[in-house]
């Protein structure tokens, strides 16, 4: 089922194929059965995924289990709950010149073969929610797991074919070669997380067998500040948005976009919510976590001079720590404004006020998530009318992907189509139309 039984990519997706054209995995009873084995695996197995999300990022068990676990449970769970409902035909109404006796619907279709390829920062998350909403909707998956979480690759590739059927999920650990090698296969659905580049890459490789793609990217995402709002929640919110998993988020807050008086009064209240967060020295918390590997933590230490620190901005190479630190005065030229951040550097850059706020936004990609901390309705209002984003928060960054029923994705640069809850059987499926007229005259 993995790599190391010398398998290649081709026999691997031929041997799907023929299982996905047998039919065995369109039943409900199939799907359902399939998602509570995966829940067995998170359950039997919580310690040691957390403990693999520990040696990969320095996760505590904690979090492994809020972010990555029970996260997946939670979805796996919702699932089961509505998939019979999900899956149910929907009729559509007839145009009468069709005559009284015709009827119309649209069914759900499995796709086929799906291809999961997931990265490094949510390793479990990341691989299972999309494979598990590929599984509800009946098809055969190959899952890659980033080789950037080493030991959350290698115990979900030990794991899952303990617990799925393996004549319909295969996983297929490896880097680049092994990936190259997946995306020249023909699959009916390509499943990506990650960052642009290799999305043009994968979106490529899929042209040539016309194959649908989700892309799930990430970018900058903004969090707005208005004036007169309660500074304390702002800030204890921020920083446990930002500096969840050390920054190493998705739809982390990337930014701090506000006016410069409301700045300087954030400034202390972030200082002090990261204390709250973590103590006064975040890398004695257990609480905290570390960067994946020396690449980023050379390429985030490279983004400390930026402006001016706030707080943190001591850093450890041996040990891949990088503190909690806020930057203020952060000029929208500098080096940590060019490139999703993704790590624990949160910059503060001032405009004059909200018009200006929504120019900057719209001046730069679409984001994958936007946040505004406001209490004015029409505040609210013109980022929901003005701006485009993935996902829109009022107040509370994160939480819209923790909300099943809520479509999970980007727009433009931070990606194309989406997932979670309902919304994976849509991407998982082909909506078929049908149309029925009795023979009868
Ligand atoms: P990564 O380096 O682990 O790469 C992701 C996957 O792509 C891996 O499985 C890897 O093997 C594969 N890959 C890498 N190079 C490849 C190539 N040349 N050809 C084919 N496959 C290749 O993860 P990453 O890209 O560093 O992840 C970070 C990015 O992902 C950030 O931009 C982040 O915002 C984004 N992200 C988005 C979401 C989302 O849900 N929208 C979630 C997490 C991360």
């Amino acid at each position: 089922m993995n790599q190391s039984t010398s398998e290649q990519p081709a026999d691997i997706v031929a041997r799907l194929r023929a299982t996905f054209d047998t039919g065995r995995t369109k039943p409900v009873e199939w799907r359902t059965g399939q998602l509570r084995r995966l829940r067995e695996l998170l359950t039997e197995h919580g310690a040691d995924v957390a403990a693999a999300l520990h040696a990969d990022l320095g996760k505590s068990s904690t979090e492994a289990h809020r972010t990555e676990i029970d996260f997946t449970v939670r979805e796996i769970d919702h699932t089961l709950e509505h998939l019979e409902a999900w899956l149910r035909p929907e009729p559509a109404p007839v145009p009468a010149r069709l005559g009284d006796d015709a009827r119309a619907w649209t069914q759900y279709d499995p796709l086929g073969v799906v291809l999961v390829i997931a990265p490094w920062n949510y390793p479990v998350q990341l691989l299972l929610t999309p494979l598990l909403g590929a599984l509800a909707a009946g098809n055969a998956v190959v899952a890659k797991p980033s080789e950037l979480a080493p030991a959350t690759s290698a115990v979900l590739a030990r794991l899952l074919p303990q617990y799925l059927d393996t004549q319909a999920v295969a996983v297929v650990e490896g880097g680049i070669p092994e990936t190259t090698a997946l995306l020249a296969e023909r699959f009916d659905h390509i499943f990506y997380t990650g960052n642009g580049t290799v999305g043009r890459v994968v979106l490529r490789a899929a042209a040539e067998h016309l194959t649908p793609v989700t892309l799930e990217l990430g970018g900058k995402s903004p969090a707005f500040v208005d004036r007169d709002t309660d500074l304390a929640v702002v800030a204890g919110r921020l920083a446990a948005g930002k500096f969840l998993n050390a920054g190493q988020t998705c739809v982390a807050p990337d930014y701090v976009l506000t006016d410069p008086e409301t700045a300087r009064a954030l400034e202390p209240a972030l200082a002090r919510a990261v204390e709250s967060l973590f103590g006064s020295d975040p890398a004695a918390s257990g609480e905290y976590g570390r960067i994946v590997n020396e690449r980023h933590f050379d390429r985030l230490q490279g983004l400390l001079g930026s402006g001016r620190v706030v707080t943190g901005g001591d850093s450890d190479r041996a040990t891949k720590y990088i503190a909690p630190t806020v930057l203020g005065d952060v000029a929208p030229e500098s080096p940590v404004m060019q490139e999703e951040i993704f790590g624990p550097i949160l910059p503060i850059v001032t405009v004059p006020g909200l018009d200006e706020a929504i120019d900057y936004v719209n001046q730069r990609d679409k984001p994958l998530a936007l946040y505004v901390f406001t209490d004015a309705d029409a505040t609210r209002e013109r980022f929901a009318a003005e701006t485009s984003s993935g996902g829109l928060g009022y107040g509370l960054p994160l939480a819209h992907l923790t909300v099943s029923d809520l479509p999970f994705g980007g727009v433009g640069e931070s990606g194309m189509g989406n997932y979670h809850g309902r919304y994976s059987i849509e991407t998982f499926s082909h909506r078929k139309a049908v149309l029925e007229k009795p023979l009868s005259a």
